[in-house]
């Protein structure tokens, strides 16, 4: 029997090498005037592709407005300050170039500058965004978040040192521009901890107690594809085919994401990012993993099973009980080829960190959807197992 499910994804995807010279074509029915969300290392490392897609804009005859203070985590700050220019420039769209950060930031822009108050006030459990969001595109450089077909925009609040979400329909970009060129210039840690953040969302969509039908096979396939393209092009930057896959792996993970989602090592690595800044999104989520595959493997035999065989087909001869506790070692092994594998400690995060995190971990409803659901001793435990000793 299938199980009944509901799958939504109205983003238009422009996939394929070379593709971001339509960037104008598809963006002028938005309107004649964007605002340009810019991450500043793309502007640097992209700056003849970033001018080609500018001149696309031109070329259409949209005026672009440029902001480019960027930065990796988006905080509340940087997108109110992005919000104020939309609005003193009267934008009619917004365009997010960049990383996860960039058209995250781009996102929430396009939320603050139609809605009283600020972007803050529209996280998931508050108020939902309204229609009147302005239209976003988004053109990822990295092959990540999937945020270009998520309904998601991930935001820190500095002050409170938290880090949330809004999520609503509402914020899906109405075209993604992924155009794998844009993605060579990504450094190898970033491509490793991006990369990893893919397989993330595709195997805790696949384990997720929502899981359906229609995402499992795009889980499924983007799974495939990152064990296959993530370390080659972890090693070699300029391979175009890797960028290509792990691009394509990342967009599919997008859908994951937008229509069953994350578990608790999103709650966990949220909490971590928002008390600590300098940890990636990626690497927040590669230091909890081993403990989480221990806490889940019970739960979730089958599926543990049917994905580490696809790490490993040598595990088709064991039982899936046997395959399924062998995962845990196969992504360990994985996370130390692309020097992923951290402890806490590598981060400077201390064990008296540890009650501080729980308490903003055990708000994220990514734990209500695990098969294991976990109380906060449980998320302790898993914290304090993320240690060395
Ligand atoms: P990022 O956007 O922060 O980029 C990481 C680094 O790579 C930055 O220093 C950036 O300047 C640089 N960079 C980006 N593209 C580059 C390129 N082509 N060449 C050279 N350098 C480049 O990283 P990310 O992992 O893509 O995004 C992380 C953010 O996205 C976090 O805030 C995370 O929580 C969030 N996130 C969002 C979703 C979602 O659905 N919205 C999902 C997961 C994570």
């Amino acid at each position: 029997m299938i199980k009944k499910f509901n799958y939504y994804q109205p983003t238009r995807i422009i996939f394929g090498v070379g593709r971001r010279k339509e960037l104008g074509i598809w963006a002028k029915r938005f309107g004649k005037k964007v605002l340009v969300v810019v991450d500043p290392n793309v502007k640097k490392f992209l700056s003849q592709q970033y001018q080609e897609m500018l001149d696309t804009l031109k070329s259409e005859g949209i005026e672009t407005v440029v902001f480019d203070h960027v930065i990796p985590n988006p905080t509340l700050d940087s997108i109110q300050e992005g919000a104020e220019i939309a609005k003193r420039e009267k934008v009619e769209f917004v365009i997010g170039i960049g990383g996860g950060s960039a058209i995250d930031t781009a996102k929430a822009i396009a939320v603050a500058a139609t809605h009283e108050g600020t972007a803050w006030d529209y996280l998931y459990f508050k108020k939902e965004p309204t229609e009147k969001t302005l239209p976003i595109i988004g053109v990822p450089t990295t092959a990540g978040t999937g945020t270009q077909t998520s309904r998601v925009s991930v935001l820190t609040n500095t002050e409170e040192k938290c880090k949330s979400a809004i999520a609503s329909d509402n914020i899906i970009c109405k075209v993604a521009i992924v155009d794998p060129e844009l993605t060579l210039t990504v450094p190898p840690a970033v491509t490793a901890s991006t990369g990893f953040d893919v397989f993330t969302h595709c195997f805790e969509s696949y384990i997720n107690v929502n899981n359906q039908p229609y995402v499992d096979v795009l889980a499924l396939e983007a799974i495939k594809v990152v064990i296959e393209y993530l370390k080659k092009a972890y090693d070699n930057p300029k391979d175009l085919e890797a960028r290509t896959k792990m691009a394509w792996a990342d967009t599919l993970a997008g859908c994951c994401l937008a229509n069953v989602g994350t578990t608790i090592p999103h709650a966990l690595g949220q909490a971590i990012g928002g008390h600590f800044p300098h940890v990636s999104h990626g690497q927040s989520l590669a230091v909890v993993y081993p403990a989480f595959l221990d806490y889940t493997v019970e739960w979730a035999i089958e599926r543990f099973a049917k994905v580490a065989r696809m790490f490993n087909p040598e595990l088709e001869k064991v039982s899936d009980k046997e395959a399924a506790y062998a995962l845990k070692q196969e992504i360990v092994s994985f996370l130390k080829s692309i020097n992923l594998y951290y402890t806490m400690e590598d981060f400077g995060i201390k064990k008296e960190d540890v009650k501080d995190l729980v308490r903003h971990a055990i708000e994220f409803p990514d734990n209500r959807v695990n098969p294991r659901v976990p109380d906060e001793k449980d998320l302790e435990e898993l914290y304090l197992k993320s240690f060395r000793d």
